[in-house]
């Protein structure tokens, strides 16, 4: 636990609610990926880090002690989720989301701009703010900056983020793109002066799609204003990897002399995550491991084993050996392959466990060569991917094995 530090590199005021301190970098040029130790006021995260999504204040079928043997420090919750249901007020009157779920870890919020923008049915966006109807009741609540900042400072998340306007990276025009990366930009400046919480961190969303011109702007536009980290939006959607890493081209050596903590919003596969700690990324989200497990899909060194089908139902075997999770201690693959075809619930928490302990060990292993200076030999370690540009490696596809040796 660490309580509230004074200011000790952050770049901008005389106290800030989050610290971060590079511990490892290569001297050498070799790559661009770090370790550094993330400082926040419900504890330390060392980085780069993975964040399970807890959309509703849960990471579905699992507890917080289950998440914490996974190996999780820091989950994110979302805010547009959470404001709807059970809403933001009641869990302040509750005393706040970190007692509200008993996760005394930290804890990142959204902006709630994705799903305003790709879940919810949108009625109408402009520079005030984005009307939506609510996937619940029907009702069409008005997002703005300054409520997305207020229900954040409500939930009391370590790191809120500035309200923006994402779009879908390969399939939006230059114009799409540029009119919301100019909103983001001004919504940016309203969330920051909405911002009143001295303990709680917020971060920055730099936009401009797939556009070299767009994207720098954007990055230097962000990078100007006094946030405590930088988001990279709008990727780790539609686009394929070479276009993905063609952005962070653009974004990460316009930051190489910021001190901030980089944080690449919705990447979740681990051979993904690697190109981009390559990059020079710190931070992730993503809900696809735990999804996945859900869908009995199991990611092991080797690739990936889908235990719904019956070749499982005779063996005998762990699902991945010396892995030292909840299902893999316990249970054979025969068990949970049982457990899925006949729908049992514990089926969603084992699989989960183990998705999610092989995600944060996979991050762990990145964290501790990048250390001992051989993150440039561990990253050749990992199989090519046999299909780079494959635009289905997107978010919500089930279709990606996890990397090899993780
Ligand atoms: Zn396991």
């Amino acid at each position: 636990m660490t309580s509230l530090a004074p200011d000790s590199g952050a770049p901008f005021g005389t106290a800030r609610p989050l610290t971060f301190q590079l511990t490892a970098t290569a001297a050498d040029g070799s790559t661009r990926a770090r370790a550094g130790r993330l400082a926040t006021p419900h504890g330390v995260v060392e980085t780069p880090a993975f964040m399970p999504v807890g959309t509703n204040a849960t990471v579905k079928a699992l507890d917080p002690d289950d998440l914490a043997e996974a190996g999780a420090h820091m989950i994110l919750a979302n805010t547009y989720h959470l404001y709807l249901r059970p809403g933001h007020e009641r869990i302040a009157r509750l005393g706040g989301l970190h007692a509200f779920m008993a996760w005394p870890r930290p804890i990142l919020t959204d902006s709630g701009g994705f799903q305003v923008v790709s879940l919810a049915g949108l009625r109408e966006i402009d520079d005030g703010g984005a009307t939506f109807r609510s996937h619940l009741d029907g009702s069409t609540p008005r997002f703005t900056p300054e409520l997305s900042i207020a229900v954040q400072e409500a939930l009391g998340s370590d790191i809120a983020v500035a309200f923006d306007q994402p779009v879908a990276p390969h399939a939006s025009s230059r114009a799409e793109v540029a009119v919301a990366t100019g909103r983001t930009h001004r919504w940016a400046e309203r969330s920051l002066a909405a911002h009143t919480r001295p303990d709680q961190a917020l971060f920055g969303i730099i936009q401009g799609g797939l556009e070299p011109d767009l994207r720098a702007a954007s990055t230097q536009a962000i990078a100007a204003l006094p946030f405590d980290g930088l988001c990279i939006g709008g990727l780790a959607g539609d686009e394929t990897a070479a276009q993905r890493a063609a952005a962070l081209e653009v974004v990460v050596p316009l930051l190489a002399a910021d001190p901030r903590p980089r944080y690449l919003m919705g990447l979740g596969s681990p051979g993904d995550m690697l190109e981009a700690i390559h990059q020079g990324m710190d931070l992730f989200d993503s809900v696809l491991p735990a999804r996945v497990a859900r869908n009995g899909t199991l990611w092991v060194p080797d690739g990936r084993l889908n235990l719904r089908n019956a070749r499982f139902l005779d063996d005998g075997a762990p699902v991945q050996a010396g892995c030292p999770c909840r299902l893999c201690r316990g249970f054979s693959r025969a068990y949970l392959a049982h457990l899925f075809r006949a729908d049992e619930l514990l089926a969603y928490r084992l699989a989960t466990c183990h998705n999610l302990t092989f995600t944060l060990d996979f991050m762990a292993r990145a964290r501790r060569a990048i250390r001992a200076g051989t993150f440039p030999a561990y990253r050749r370690s990992m199989a090519p991917d046999p299909n780079p540009d494959d635009p289905s490696r997107s978010r919500s596809s089930d279709t990606q094995a996890g990397a090899k040796g993780g």
